[in-house]
């Protein structure tokens, strides 16, 4: 179970407003989760945001269904133990048209109590009206 009420609590991808008011998950992430047919995330940090909700909420078919079909996996494991603790966005850079790139830190802490920084540069590809996740380079651990 999730802690996260979707209908009121803040999204869990952490995007504030331009008065560093935190976004409510259905004004934010939950668009693009609970509408994947008809409400694409429109740009990749968008999208980004959006997949690391769905790991934090265990909805391994968006994250499925976000990852470009030439790097998609067979299946994803979503550990339940995880625990996911913030997103940092690190940078983003628009490439091309089609294609970008989002550098993001995400903290998270296993069943074990272990915390493990996960810092990646991922890339991102635009298909028509939708933006997929390609692939990313994990990053040097931080210090
Ligand atoms: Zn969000």
């Amino acid at each position: 179970m999730s802690a996260i009420d979707p209908t009121t609590g803040p999204c869990p991808c952490g995007r504030t407003d331009r008065r560093d008011k935190p976004i409510g998950y259905a004004l934010c992430c939950g668009r693009y989760l609970d509408d994947f047919e008809n409400t694409p995330a429109p740009d990749a940090e968008s999208l980004m945001r959006s997949r690391y909700s769905a790991f934090v909420l265990q909805r391994a078919e968006y994250l499925l269904a976000t990852w470009h079909a030439s790097k998609r996996p067979a299946s994803i494991d979503v550990e339940p133990g995880v625990k996911w603790l913030r997103l940092d966005i690190r940078s983003r850079s628009v490439l091309e048209a089609d294609h970008a790139e989002v550098e993001f830190v995400a903290r998270q802490r296993s069943s074990t109590g272990t915390a493990t920084r996960l810092h990646e540069r991922s890339r991102f590809v635009r298909e028509g009206e939708r933006w997929y996740y390609l692939e990313g380079d994990l990053q040097q651990p931080l210090a």
